[in-house]
């Protein structure tokens, strides 16, 4: 494990962790055999990872700490039933690189982390598992902080709370975060608007949402009290036929959300809905909504979108209120600072906007960069914690 101290050496290790941590190294190249994880941690500067085994409970976790150069690495725990043990390793991988991403792009002072626990979450789980998981996360001391993520609920979290601190989202502190990544996908929604029509008043504007959960349908509650025109999908037909009445939005097919005659297409269910067959279908000139890898394939379809002159609000810029309000309890701070920062979404995607297009480059690849720029410059300021 990799401990900070406060001396000189500390501060020059830091500031050379912050110029090696965009340079990938190409994999390729090393045998990965015989090198399966320092070598892939290397391949973007992964700076910590325990792996975590305990045979009375079962668990098989590994906790991946990305970059902590603006703070605590923070990031969600997933269960899941991975067919083996590198696919679980990719996994923590990429997603707590993708923390680092979206927690620098929101401006909050936290890194990038994630857990994964292997095995099915409906038979593996139990109160001694995750207090054994809670313990792990402890033996980090404050470098990773839990949350929860996909096969994760709230008494779990309360089992893990019961052996470390380090952990948010607990039942009765910042609650559920689905106000507030609402409220920042309806901001950047509105800030799209303005770059795309000039105006961002969403009023009289066809707004199809694919998905009514939790997310979806506080986001279909703020665009119908602007006078948007909303249509609605989802495949739990209880919640979106309760959501189209209580709204009065009109309910479209799960595929015919595609051929809406639209000017904004908000996923709020699934990733990888913007790829090769949707793109030869939607009418839509904004792409903005909360689903996490919107973009079948970043490179390929980032490049698609923009060629087609449809904006496309970066995934993980736009719901980044699910982290802000972590952040909330994190700091001691209340759910009024979680949504008034969430506003701040507005001002992101507008840069974002702004900067594609005057470089032509995607937005998803000026959303990288500007969250590789706020860790270096903070990274050359800011002393070891
Ligand atoms: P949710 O599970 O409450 O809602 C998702 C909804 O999508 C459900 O009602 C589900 O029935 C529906 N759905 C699933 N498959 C569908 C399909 N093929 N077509 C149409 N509808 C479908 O989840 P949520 O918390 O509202 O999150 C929505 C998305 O936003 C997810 O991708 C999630 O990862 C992402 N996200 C959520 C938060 C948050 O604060 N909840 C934060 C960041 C990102």
């Amino acid at each position: 494990m990799f401990h900070k101290n406060s001396d000189s050496t500390a501060i020059e290790n830091r500031l050379s962790n912050i110029y090696r941590m965009f340079e990938i190294k190409n994999i390729s190249e090393v045998d990965l055999t015989e090198n399966p994880v320092i070598a892939q941690m290397s391949q973007y500067n992964h700076e910590e990872l325990l792996f975590c085994n305990d045979n009375e409970t079962g668990l098989k976790a590994i906790i991946a700490v990305h970059n902590t150069v603006l703070g605590p690495a923070l990031g969600g725990t997933r269960v899941w039933n991975y067919n083996n043990e590198m696919e679980a390793l990719n996994d923590v991988l990429r997603l707590s690189r993708g923390m680092t991403y979206k927690n620098s792009l929101a401006g909050l002072n936290l890194g990038g982390g994630k857990a994964v626990i292997i095995g099915d979450s409906r038979k593996i789980k139990s109160e001694a598992l995750m207090r054994r998981f809670g313990k792990f996360v402890n033996s980090l001391g404050g470098n990773y902080i839990t949350a929860e993520d996909v096969g994760i609920n709230p008494q779990d979290m309360v089992y893990v709370n019961y052996e470390t601190q380090h952990v948010v989202g607990l039942p009765g502190k910042s609650g559920d975060p689905s106000p507030v990544t609402a409220r920042g996908v309806y901001m950047g929604m509105k800030a799209a608007a303005k770059a795309q029509f000039g105006t961002d008043s969403l009023a009289g504007r066809k707004i199809a949402v694919q998905g009514v959960g939790h997310v979806g349908e506080y986001l279909v509650q703020s665009l119908v009290k602007e006078g948007a025109d909303v249509y609605v999908t989802d495949i739990y037909e209880p919640t979106l036929q309760r959501v189209a009445k209580e709204y009065g939005v009109k309910v479209v097919g799960l595929d015919e959300i595609y051929d809406v005659d639209m000017d904004i297409y908000a996923p709020c269910a699934l990733g990888a809905t913007v790829n090769d067959e949707t793109l030869s279908r939607l009418k839509c000139s904004i792409i903005s909504g909360a689903a996490n890898n919107q973009l079948k394939n970043e490179a390929v379809h980032g490049k698609m979108v923009m060629d087609k002159g449809i904006i496309y609000a970066p995934d993980f810029a736009l719901n980044a209120g699910g982290v802000i309000n972590c952040y909330s309890e994190v700091a001691g701070l209340s759910a009024e600072w979680a949504l008034a920062k969430a506003d701040d979404i507005y001002g992101t995607i507008s840069e974002i906007i702004k900067r594609s297009q005057s470089e032509q480059v995607p937005t998803y690849q000026i959303a990288n960069r500007m969250a590789e720029e706020r860790i270096e410059q903070v990274g050359k300021v800011k002393l070891p914690r």
